[in-house]
């Protein structure tokens, strides 16, 4: 009777399946609810055979009406309906089974639905009572494998003894295909940290190490790799337990897998993780408020209260004619705006030496010509300023002997006409550092000569980063070459306490310097910690330290161990810098791109939340290079990039202000007083009045303001060689400067941040705060320097003297060449594909002539690399505050390259200070042609021809062209390289809270402990600046 009733319904269901197969989803439904209604064992059979073979031919898209039509529901009752009676059928389990494997794939709530149906135990028992039975067993492990995905299912299958009946299947003489399901079911439910403490308790870590061996000793040809990983994939997460990690290192681990993968050179990428960073994300932050785009028309502040900054532009009220040539002052003056402190006499003292150091004092003279002495450097104590009664020189002459070295200053007046090493000293003395600095960097006394040498992009070494990363790892297989000493210390003064030549002596104690504590990891490697901004917990990324007592011709590996950024261009061929005090007084006084191996990459320490704003499990980065010095008892100095300190501008300035000429108008005013007591120099550079013209005062007046600034950002030292540039350009007596100068009125704030720039802070101001996000709404107290600016651009908006342009230059840490951003209502609309109608907005394109201009004139500059979008993150700077609220046009950011150009005539090298200044310079020439078109302007008063001669010049008639140059920048250009290994893996972050403290057991005991360390604030941090 079977047979005959089977044999009907094997012609209804193959009549079935062909509709099923022609049609839609009508046939699925007559399925299951056949499946449903049955009571017959056989023909539950056949409908399941059926279904079997239906998912299998059709893909994804039948499974998935399948899972809509309520089939999981269905085969899960089955299921569980089955075991009541054991012993359930075998084929009945087998086709169940096969069927939720294929499920499993479309239907992500099939392990919820299986844990409320009751099905996780059938399953597990199924497993359990048929380890010998393949046939059976592997699908079900399959479904097994989904069920424990989920994080629930996990703890209570771990509870029945799932771990155990895992570890059976994974022992010897198993077949590969039911260990690698087995494998990644276990990895699945050591997720839960019950099951991995359970797991470790049952001693399961050394037993999958030892298969891990066994696999990898037998898997020569690779061809297990997957199998490999999954173990590597279970020893992972039982590492993310703080027990896990301790049975790890007790079943010697490390040693394990590290000779796992260096004996035999396997490249498996151990990555698990992408870091890239992807357009959607970077889109959120694109402003799509179309209010915000528009012009604020807004007076928010009382001309009165602007009024007093009437002073800083006495320009506009001199009378020229009365005397000529005219005298201008350069010496600060008392006068300005009521809120300027303290009195400046205050200001210019000397401070008394604080320092709790006893150093050295040295001299200085001319050295004999052709004399040479190489243990010089060795003899010198630090340069230090002797603040004391005498005005503060250098101490005398020669003629005290004795004890006092000789110091050689290489003569660069002819090179460096802006330079003068006793002007440096005299300078420093007038500024203000959070710890009182009493000593000089040689490079900035010295002066650094632009090198005359192409300095290629670093080609980067397939394998560095794995090399690098096993070398770390060595320092826990191979205990006995770790030394582990503290060399240098901030936070304890007493430090180094023993010198016994071995070790390389580190100093930061001057202007701009950074480095907060060295340690001598092996005996040529050192681990290096940066200082966090004052009142900060992080922005580690700039450093700038000295090093002495290194022996020539050994290869010294550095590590900064803090940094955060999450990638850098040292990782594209970018080099660090380094000034040698030999080369300098041999004649070679330059900073030059040096260091092999570097490489920049997660490491192992993780950042506390409260460095990582809030963030947990956030991990520090490695930068590493590799030197080797070229000569015996040198004193080197490093630095992420050419450093130009605040003493470094004010000498500058000086040396500037004394190339004034009858034709030139200079004027230096001090904005403000910055929270650490100096001062914020502000440039007025014009023409003097010339007398060609019928009314020379009234032309004088009628010039449009330029308005410059630099530095807000004191890591960004490329920013103030720019401007260096455009200074000392706009200070040259080429006619093309005069012609620049009698169509302008300058108004230049050469360095926005001297506090940040002074305390070698990477972002903030003393505050602690970036101050390029204070523009909205800076505060007098807390922000002068941007308040203060902000004050002077809405007088001249009030006095209806809106600059022309804005300019604001800073550095770019992680794109190549030289670009702007500007600011475009139309382009930040199109970027969003908001629908908004942009016909009626209405935008003068003249903010793309200057980037466009400059890309035909800057050989460093890429207008590709330049964007006019407006992003939501933005809203405070400067660029996009004085664009909305003050109405330039032409407001900008320009953004230099920290490492080096991929176009133009500089492609495939390392941008330099030459580069950098003559990119000032090319400003310069940019906004003299970019008068060309506004000053047809003024002769026409009408807008349009303006407009139509700026839409000549940029030669594209609808704007934007999407294709065209401007599109939306992505914050990282490069792309990744291909050595992805990143061995702190996501591990770090997970959810567990007691991994930071392990972290730093596992690391060698005297090794400094990070997270600590940073959530303390520094000790410069307790030091308050007198006048906060
Ligand atoms: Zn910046």
């Amino acid at each position: 009777m079977g047979l005959s009733v089977n044999g009907v319904f094997g012609h209804v269901l193959e009549k079935t399946r062909k509709e099923v197969a022609s049609k839609s989803s009508g046939g699925m439904e007559i399925i299951l609810s056949s499946l449903e209604n049955t009571q017959d064992l056989q023909t539950t059979l056949n409908i399941l055979a059926i279904l079997n073979e239906l998912l299998t031919v059709g893909g994804g898209c039948r499974t998935g009406v399948f899972v809509s039509k309520g089939g999981t529901a269905l085969l899960l009752q089955l299921l569980v309906g089955s075991s009541k009676d054991p012993p359930a059928n075998e084929e009945l389990m087998l086709h169940i089974h096969s069927l939720l494997v294929k499920v499993g794939l479309k239907d992500r709530k099939l392990g919820v639905k299986a844990r409320l149906n009751g099905a996780l135990n059938v399953t597990l028992n199924l497993v359990k009572y048929n380890l010998q039975n393949h046939k059976l067993l592997l699908p079900c492990l399959q479904v097994l494998r989904v069920y424990s995905s989920n994080l629930v299912n996990a703890v209570s299958l771990g509870k029945s003894g799932t771990l155990e009946i895992m570890f059976e299947i994974i022992g010897p003489f198993s077949k590969k295909s039911t260990t690698l399901v087995a494998l990644d079911t276990l990895a699945s439910l050591l997720k839960s940290g019950m099951n991995a403490r359970r797991a470790v308790d049952r001693g399961y870590l050394p037993t999958l190490l030892t298969i891990y061996q066994d696999w990898h000793r037998n898997d020569t040809r690779h061809r297990h790799v997957v199998i490999r990983k999954s173990i590597l994939g279970c020893i992972k997460n039982l590492t993310n337990i703080k027990l896990g990690r301790k049975a790890f290192i007790d079943a010697n681990g490390m040693r394990i897998l590290y000779n796992t993968s260096t004996v035999r050179k396997c490249w498996i990428k151990f990555h698990f993780m992408c870091t890239s960073i992807g357009t959607c994300q970077t889109n959120d932050d694109i402003e799509t408020d179309i209010n915000k785009l528009r012009p604020i028309q807004m007076n928010t502040r009382p001309f009165d209260e602007l009024r007093a900054y009437e002073y800083f532009f006495r320009e506009f009220s001199e009378n020229f004619e009365l005397h000529r040539p005219i005298i201008i002052p350069t010496t600060p003056s008392s006068l300005g705006p009521q809120n300027r402190r303290p009195p400046q006499e205050d200001l210019l003292t000397p401070k008394p030496d604080e320092s709790p150091l006893e150093l050295d004092s040295i001299s200085i003279s001319k050295r004999p010509e052709g004399t040479s002495d190489p243990d010089l450097v060795c003899s010198l104590g630090r340069l230090v300023l002797d603040a004391g009664v005498n005005g503060g020189s250098v101490d005398g002459p020669q003629d005290e002997g004795g004890e006092q070295a000789v110091l050689e200053v290489p003569d660069t007046a002819a090179l460096l006409p802006l330079h003068d090493p006793d002007l440096y000293l005299e300078m420093v003395k007038s500024t203000r550092s959070v710890p009182a600095y009493t000593e000089v960097g040689y490079p900035d006394y010295f002066g650094h000569v632009a090198l005359n040498l192409r300095e290629p992009i670093l080609e980067r070494v397939y394998g560095v980063q794995r090399m690098k990363i096993f070398q770390d790892i060595e320092r826990l297989i191979h205990p006995s070459d770790i030394l582990d000493k503290v060399v240098y210390d901030l936070d304890n003064q007493s430090c180094p306490v023993t010198d016994n030549g071995e070790s390389l002596k580190f100093n930061s104690k001057f202007e701009s310097g950074n480095l907060r504590k060295a340690i001598q990891v092996r005996k040529f490697e050192y681990d290096l910690i940066l200082n966090s901004d004052i009142n900060s917990n992080h922005y580690h990324q700039w450093f700038y330290f000295e090093v002495g007592n290194m022996r020539p011709g050994v290869r010294y590996r550095f590590n900064i161990i803090n940094c955060e950024k999450s990638n850098s261009q040292f990782n594209y061929g970018m080099q660090v810098l380094m000034y040698s005090v030999q080369d300098a007084i041999n004649g070679s006084p330059h900073w030059v791109r040096t260091g092999s191996d570097i490489c920049y990459y997660k490491n192992h320490f993780s950042r506390s939340s409260i460095a990582a704003g809030g963030q947990k499990g956030k991990s520090y980065f490695t930068l590493t290079f590799t030197v080797t010095f070229q000569h015996k008892d040198d004193v080197c100095y490093f630095a992420y990039h050419y450093p130009y300190t605040y003493s470094m501008l004010k000498m500058h300035l000086q040396k500037l202000s004394a190339l004034r000429t009858a034709q030139i108008y200079y004027r230096q005013d001090d904005l403000c007083v910055t929270l650490g007591g100096n001062s914020c120099p502000l440039l007025t550079i014009t023409a003097m009045p010339g007398s060609s013209s019928n009314d020379p005062i009234s032309q004088f007046r009628s010039r449009p303001v330029v308005f410059l600034s630099a530095r807000v950002h004191p890591g960004e030292t490329n920013s103030s060689w720019v401007m260096k540039g455009t200074l000392e350009y706009l200070m040259s007596c080429s006619p093309q400067a005069q012609s620049l100068r009698e169509s302008y009125i300058f108004k230049i704030i050469p360095m926005l941040n001297p506090d940040g720039v002074i305390n070698g802070n990477h972002r903030c101001s003393l505050s602690g705060e970036d101050l390029n996000r204070q523009w909205q709404n800076p505060n007098a107290e807390l922000h002068p320097t941007i308040y203060h600016a902000k004050s002077l651009l809405q007088y001249l908006r009030a006095t209806g003297r809106t600059p022309l342009v804005f300019c604001d230059y800073h550095g770019h840490s992680r794109k190549k060449n030289v670009f702007m951003y500007g600011c475009s209502i139309k382009e930040t609309v199109w970027q969003t594909n908001v629908n908004t109608s942009t016909c009626d907005l209405h935008e003068d394109l003249g903010y793309r002539t200057l980037p466009k201009l400059l890309s035909q004139m800057a050989p460093a500059f890429s207008l590709s690399s330049c964007s006019f979008v407006v992003e939501r993150s933005k809203e405070a700077t400067a660029r996009v505050v004085v664009w909305r609220e003050i109405g330039v046009q032409r407001s900008y950011t320009m953004e230099s390259t920290l490492c080096g150009c991929d176009q133009g005539k500089y492609k495939g090298l390392q941008i330099g200070t030459s580069e950098l200044e003559e990119m000032g310079a090319q400003f310069c020439l940019a906004l003299l042609r970019l008068k060309r078109f506004t000053s047809r302007l003024e002769r026409h008063n009408h807008n349009s021809h303006l407009l139509d001669m700026e839409t000549d010049l940029i030669e594209t008639r609808s704007i934007p062209n999407i294709t065209s140059p401007t599109t939306y920048v992505l914050e990282e250009d490069e792309p990744a390289f291909l050595e992805e290994v990143d061995y702190s893996a996501e591990s770090n972050d997970e959810i567990d809270p007691d991994l930071e403290p392990d972290l730093q057991d596992n690391h060698a005991p005297q090794t400094p402990i990070l997270t600590q360390s940073s959530a303390a604030k520094t000790h410069l941090t307790e030091i308050e600046p007198d006048s906060l």
